[in-house]
């Protein structure tokens, strides 16, 4: 996405009713709580080190030392920074996946993410490459929020209403490997939130409309603020609902039909969080990402990715500052990078705004799976199954062959 000025106000957001509602996903802070749906209760089989091992750190750089060119380990963005300190390479979870491809030699694959991540890596790397998840319960909020079941279900609907044939499908990365295979039997593309606006331009080439899976900001975002559709082309399908909670004639006056699908992380941000920022710190630039409400991108100075909020910071001159709504591990390393280049990185909210699914990827988990793959030991292997995964691969292969 591009830089564009803060616009006039925007009213809310079709489909807002629907999102300030309390959800069983709600936001989780740290150590508090758990999220039932997607922390899924998984047992490491073994021994997980305690987490006041003092030996933790030495014991992870050994592990990684015995397996040598056997192992890469992937760590997302979000990680915690006393996991991503033993990742080979940092990023989002496309690029991840694509520099684990490329590197044939490496047997296992540890991927420091949630698990739609691993899946993707599974799909996307060679079959003697074996894709490790840290903990099983490291799972994404969003993609839970679309089942293969509830999706084939919203074809049904579609078909019903007559427009299934003239609607291409559209999913973000952000979803399980069974909703990209379904993109990719029914024609359908994946995108990411840097290329969400070449996967819509491509879909409505092929066809009328667009089913945009999971995430109903990122595809709002993109197709109103970036490609000049009004808020009324955009429907929203609620998977809770009879018929998704929309009539046939909704449906067919509809240019995007987006699935209610949201990030708990990104939907804390809110108006009142941008307004109080630039209230307090007189001059700031608010730079947020596109998984954020429409309203909170609307009033904006920049949004994109977090490989593009990255790059916007290395640019920016000294003594610029700048408010960041994504996720509070980035942010945090971001303050810290760019404040010796005399930049100030704030957080965008007052709170504290962690995934709690991300954070469940910790030192003793590292540690466990490292040595458990030392010992000669796969242990949280993701694997994908070969029917899933010739479909999701075909959808994934279109979004690498867009325009
Ligand atoms: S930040 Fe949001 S989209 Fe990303 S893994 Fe966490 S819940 Fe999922």
């Amino acid at each position: 996405m591009n830089t564009a000025p803060p616009s006039a106000p925007v009213p809310a957001t079709p489909g807002d009713a629907l999102d300030v509602q309390p959800t069983p996903l709600a936001l989780l802070l740290l150590g508090r709580d758990s999220d039932p749906r997607s922390e899924r209760g998984v047992e490491c089989p073994g021994d997980l080190p305690s987490p006041s091992d003092p030996d933790l750190v030495e014991r992870a750089r050994a592990a990684k030392e015995r397996l040598g060119e056997k192992v890469f380990v992937l760590g997302h963005h979000y990680q915690r920074d006393e996991v991503i300190r033993f990742a080979d390479v940092t990023g989002d979870s496309f690029k991840l996946a694509r520099d684990a491809a490329a590197r044939p030699e490496a047997e296992y694959i540890v991927f420091c993410g949630v698990h739609f991540m691993a899946e993707s890596a599974d799909i996307l790397t060679s079959d003697r490459q074996q894709v490790v998840l840290p903990d099983l319960a490291a799972g994404c909020s969003m993609a839970d929020m679309a089942t293969a079941e509830q999706v084939a279900e919203c074809w049904d609907v579609l078909t019903e209403a007559g427009v299934a044939d003239s609607t291409v499908p559209v999913s973000y990365m952000n979803s399980s490997a069974d909703i990209k295979a379904f993109t990719g039997r029914h024609g359908g593309t994946i995108c990411t939130s840097s290329n969400a606006r070449r996967a819509l331009d491509w879909a409505f080439s092929q066809g009328e409309k667009v089913l945009f899976l999971p995430d109903q900001h990122l595809g709002r975002n993109t197709a109103v603020r970036d490609m000049g559709m009004s808020l009324e082309d955009c429907v929203v399908y609620n998977p809770h609902r009879p018929n998704g909670g929309l009539t046939a004639e909704e449906l067919r006056a509809a240019k995007m039909i987006l699935w209610r699908g949201h990030c708990s992380v990104h939907g804390r941000f809110t108006l009142d969080s941008v307004n109080d920022v630039r209230e307090r710190v007189p001059g700031i630039n608010v730079l947020v990402h596109p998984e954020c409400r429409h309203e909170v991108v609307a009033a904006a100075d920049h949004v994109g990715s977090t490989e593009y909020i990255i790059k916007t910071l290395e640019a920016a001159p000294a003594g610029s500052k700048w408010a960041i709504g994504t996720e509070l591990n980035l942010v945090r390393r971001l303050a810290n990078r760019f404040a010796p280049e005399g930049k100030e990185v704030v957080f965008l909210d007052r709170t504290v705004c962690f995934c709690s699914t991300m954070n469940r990827i910790d030192l003793p988990h590292l540690v466990w799976a490292l040595e458990s793959l030392a010992d000669g030991k796969v242990v949280n292997r993701i694997q994908v199954d070969p029917e899933t995964e010739k479909f999701a691969k075909l959808a994934l292969e279109r979004m690498l062959a867009l325009p």
